[in-house]
C-alpha cells in the first residue's frame, strides 16, 4: 500500500466524519454495522452510504458482507490516514516521500514538514503477522479484541514514543522525537547506514567499546534495549557516531528476565563484530556489575524505567505488549534464526569468492531500500479479522 499525502487534502468533512465513525465503531465491533456508522456519524443514511462507497474505493474502509449483517471495517490505510491527518493538522508533517524500510512489524517513510525538512514516519504494524492464532491463545482486551491489530499497533507506538522521549531528554544517542498519533511516530531523520550495511569502520575496537558502553549506560539508567542488533544501530554518515533506534521491546533492569535480555544484547554485538569485522574482545559487560547499584553512584543517577512508567505508559499496557511480542516470537520463525541462516549464507558466499568485505552493499544509501515493494497490507489485514 502506498501512502498518499494528496489524499490528506481530498477527504471531505463528511467522509472524515464517516471514517471516524468506523474507527469508533470498531472498538466494539469486528465489522461495524452500517446502521451504527449512521448513528455515530450523525449524518443521513443516504449520505453515509455514499461516503462509505467513496472511502471504500480508496481503501480507507473495506466492505464486509457477513452472515448476520453487512458492515465495514477500518483498513490499515484508513488508520494510517487518520493518524497522518492528525499529524498534519498539527503542522507536524506535510508531505510523504519514499518508503525506506519494511519491517516485520513496521513501515518506515521519509516525510517532510511544510518547509521541506525531512523526517522519519514509523507506522507500527503489529498484527500483520498472523493475528488469528494469537487471538485464539489470549484474550488481550476482552471486548476490544476485534480491533486488536489497531490496539496493539497503537500500544507499540505509545511505548516507543515514551522511551524515545525519555532517552532523548537524558542525552542518549537516539533520534529526536517530533510527534506521535495513533500507531505512528514522527522523528528526526538520521543520515546514516544501518550497521548491518557497514562493511568497514575505521576502528572496530572503538565502535565495539562505544556500543558496549551504551549497553552499560542503558543499564545504569535501569533499561535494557532488548533488540540491540546491527539493524537497530545506525552509523551516522558524517561522524560515524552510533545512533540507537527501535524501542518497543525495551525492558527494565528489574524485569524477571533482565539478565537474559542484557546478555542477549551483549552477545548480539560480540557475534556481529566477530563475523563482520573479525574483531573479538574478552572484555564485555556483565549484568551484575552494570545495572544500577544505588543512588549517588557515578554515571546515570536515575531510573529511566521509573520515569517512563510515570510518563503515562502503564504497566498493564507494557505487559499486554510484552505478552503479544512473546507470543509472536514463539510462533514465527524468530528473527535471530533468520539472521543466523543469512549469516551462514553470507559466510558460504564469502568462502566461495575467497575474499572479504564485499558483503551487503556497505556503501548503499538507505534510499536504495525504497526499491522494496510495499507490502500489501490490506490483504494482510483481511486475514486478521475477516
Ligand atoms: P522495525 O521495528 O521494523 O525494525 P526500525 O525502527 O528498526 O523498525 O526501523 C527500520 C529501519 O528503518 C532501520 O533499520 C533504518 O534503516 C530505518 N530507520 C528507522 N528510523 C530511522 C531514522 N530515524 N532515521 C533514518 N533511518 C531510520
Ligand atoms: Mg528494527
Amino acid at each position: 500500500m502506498k501512502l498518499d499525502a494528496t489524499d490528506l487534502r481530498y477527504v471531505t468533512t463528511d467522509e472524515f466524519r464517516v471514517l471516524t465513525a468506523v474507527e469508533m465503531g470498531s472498538k466494539n465491533h469486528e465489522i461495524v454495522p452500517t446502521q451504527l456508522i449512521v448513528q455515530i456519524s450523525g449524518l443521513r443514511n443516504g449520505g453515509v452510504n455514499k461516503n462509505l462507497g467513496s472511502l471504500a474505493k480508496r481503501n480507507l474502509v473495506a466492505r464486509v458482507q457477513n452472515a448476520r449483517y453487512d458492515g465495514y471495517r477500518l483498513t490499515y490505510g484508513g488508520y494510517d490516514y487518520l493518524a497522518m491527518r492528525a499529524l498534519s493538522k498539527r503542522d507536524s508533517m506535510y508531505s510523504v516521500g519514499n518508503q525506506i524500510g519494511v519491517g516485520k512489524e513496521s513501515d518506515i517513510y521519509i516525510v517532510a514538514d511544510s518547509e521541506g525538512k525531512e523526517m522519519v514516519l514509523k507506522l507500527h504494524r503489529l498484527g500483520r503477522v498472523s493475528f488469528r492464532a494469537i487471538k485464539e491463545k489470549r484474550d488481550y482486551m476482552g471486548k476490544r479484541k476485534s480491533a486488536s491489530w489497531m490496539y496493539m499497533s497503537r500500544l507499540a507506538a505509545e511505548k516507543e514514543w515514551a522511551f524515545m522521549c525519555v532517552l532523548h531528554e537524558h542525552g542518549f544517542p537516539v533520534p529526536r522525537p517530533v510527534d506521535h498519533a495513533r500507531h505512528c511516530i514522527l522523528m528526526e531523520f538520521i543520515d546514516a547506514y544501518p550497521l548491518r550495511q557497514v562493511a568497514d569502520v575505521p576502528s572496530p575496537g572503538r565502535l565495539y567499546s562505544d556500543l558496549m558502553d551504551l549497553i552499560v549506560r542503558f543499564a545504569r539508567a535501569g533499561l535494557i534495549h532488548g533488540d540491540f542488533n546491527e539493524f537497530n544501530i545506525l552509523i551516522r554518515r558524517d561522524t560515524g557516531e552510533a545512533i540507537v533506534i527501535d524501542f518497543p521491546q525495551m525492558v527494565s533492569t528489574s524485569h524477571l528476565n533482565a539478565e537474559m535480555y542484557f546478555n542477549r544484547d551483549v552477545q548480539c554485538i560480540r557475534k556481529f563484530f566477530r563475523k563482520r569485522f573479525r574483531y573479538e574482545s574478552s572484555i564485555y559487560p556483565k549484568f551484575s556489575s552494570s545495572k544500577k547499584t544505588g543512588e549517588g553512584q557515578e554515571g546515570e543517577d536515575f531510573r529511566l524505567d521509573v520515569v517512563v512508567a510515570a510518563s503515562g505508559f502503564k504497566q498493564r499496557d507494557q505487559e499486554t505488549l510484552e505478552e503479544y511480542m512473546n507470543t509472536v516470537s514463539n510462533q514465527e520463525p524468530d528473527g535471530s534464526e533468520d539472521e543466523e541462516e543469512e549469516e551462514e549464507e553470507e559466510e558460504e558466499e564469502e568462502a566461495e569468492e575467497g575474499k572479504e568485505g564485499e558483503r551487503g552493499g556497505g556503501q548503499q544509501s538507505i534510499d536504495d531500500q525504497s526499491q522494496h515493494p510495499p507490502p500489501d497490507s490490506d490483504s494482510a489485514s483481511d486475514t486478521d479479522d475477516a
